[in-house]
């Protein structure tokens, strides 16, 4: 509204910002956007300011996808009006502030491919049932340095045997980590603790918990400003799920519970036998029973699945226990909340939350039981069913799942499945270097 809009403009004048970056998450988590003076800002985004919707942007080809304003419609605009009350100052870029926009297309209706819309839609759903959802997310990633001895010309920062499991100080030689987290508290996204993981140059950091659409627009905010950040340090950060054979994938963890309107938590419930009301055991069923169809996003992703890894392989959940797809931590009370597991770092924060929230949802709405708590090791394939082995099989699983569809909404899904299986196509029609090795030699 036009009193927020003028406080913001007031604001960019008093801390001299003179540019304000328009950004909306595109369908893979990219943040799309585009730098405006800001004296011509509140003319300039009157009206919506258009954008030419291509996804892959390097790679034309991925335009070619068979969707609803594809190129067959001569790829039309989307058009970005920014949420006002999103304006934060960069702390990183002097004089920028930066915006999050919502999508739409020329006619106004939603855009099929702002996969913030598709939360806020699953957001609604909640108002049909006790408690809006709260979200705390949970990032690793692996930062990466040129390197002249290394195929793909990148290396592992920092790498060095004496690396340890969550110490900080010995894996990040030039404090690039250090920075990152000064400079990421600065730019208001509340993170609260940063990590070495386990392999040398992964890292995690964590964000504090809030309303679910708040929590994503930091998540989202995160992923781009660590890319940016390491950009500037002559680093690449990378969030894709499993960048390498031997080494650790990268987990996007979120924290879950929900929460009435007196501010009131309600996944505890100290009657109970395990400390959990009868609404989280439900919202865990949802999450099992719908989980074939969360569709972790990329080929790769399903590389990071596996047993031993302390990422997931089966579908199960236990009580504090790292194996499963739904760990609850010990905390309870106020604290008494999930941590999903299943997704990995590549994904939208918007549509990963949008998954979770929906299979949730289902499973509050329908009263799902979520069946036993595992107990002890959770790689034991005759206990509990698979995750899909690949991106092909969980889309196929999200198209079967009717409830699934209509939580999330008929157009986004398939503009999704469209996206995604045009990315396999492309795979599979190209030759990758394990079957050069497979087969030259032998064949
Ligand atoms: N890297 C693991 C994953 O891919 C998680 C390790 C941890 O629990 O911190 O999910
Ligand atoms: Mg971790
Ligand atoms: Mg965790």
């Amino acid at each position: 509204d036009s009193r927020l809009m003028a406080e913001a403009m007031e604001e960019c004048a008093a801390e001299g910002i003179d540019v304000v970056r328009l950004g909306y998450s595109d369908i893979i988590g990219t943040d799309r956007s585009k730098d405006l003076l800001v004296n011509r800002f509140e003319r300039t985004t009157g009206h919506g300011v258009a954008f030419c919707r291509s996804v892959y942007g390097t790679t034309p080809m991925g335009d070619v996808v068979d969707i609803e304003g594809g190129l067959a419609a001569g790829l039309p605009d989307i058009v970005a009006y920014p949420d006002i009350e999103t304006i934060k100052t960069v702390p990183w870029e002097p004089g920028v502030a930066h915006v999050i926009a919502d999508v739409f297309n020329p006619d106004g209706s939603p855009s099929a491919e702002s996969p913030r819309y598709v939360l806020k839609q699953v957001i609604e759903k909640f108002s049909s049932i006790p408690g809006t959802p709260i979200c705390g997310p949970e990032l690793e990633f692996y930062l990466l340095e040129e390197s002249d001895t290394n195929d793909s010309g990148w290396a592992r920062y920092g790498e060095s045997p004496g690396n340890v499991y969550v110490s900080g100080l010995r894996g990040d030689p030039e404090n690039v980590l250090l920075a990152s987290l000064r400079q990421l508290g600065a730019y208001d996204l509340d993170v609260i603790a940063a990590n070495h993981e386990f392999s040398s140059g992964q890292f995690e950091i964590n964000l504090w918990h809030s309303d679910a659409l708040d929590a994503c627009d930091r998540a989202f905010r995160f992923k781009a400003a660590v890319k940016e950040m390491a950009r500037a340090g002559g680093k690449l950060a990378t969030f894709m799920a499993k960048p390498f054979n031997d080494e650790g994938g990268s987990g996007f963890h979120l924290h879950f519970s929900t929460q009435d309107a007196a501010g009131n938590h309600l996944f505890g419930d100290p009657n109970s036998h395990n400390g959990l009301s009868a609404v989280a055991h439900h919202a865990i069923g949802g999450i099992l029973k719908h989980a074939p169809a969360l569709a972790n996003p990329t080929i790769n992703s399903y590389k990071r699945f596996g047993p031993d890894t302390l990422a997931p392989w089966l579908i199960d959940w236990g009580l504090d226990n790292r194996s499963a797809i739904v760990r609850i931590p010990p905390e309870r009370g106020s604290a008494s909340r999930l941590e999903l597991r299943l997704g990995d770092a590549s994904a939208n924060p918007y549509l990963l939350t949008a998954v979770t929230l929906a299979a949730a949802y289902l499973g509050i709405k329908n009263e799902i039981d979520p069946g036993p708590a595992l107990e002890g090791y959770g790689y034991d394939p005759e206990r509990s069913p698979k995750l899909p082995s690949s991106l092909c099989e969980a889309l196929d699983a999200l198209e079967a799942d009717s409830e699934m569809r209509e939580v999330l909404g008929e157009g986004f899904v398939t503009t999704f499945l469209a996206y995604k299986r045009h990315e396999i196509e492309r795979f599979n029609a190209f030759i990758t270097d394990w079957e050069f090795r497979e087969y030259t030699y032998h064949l």
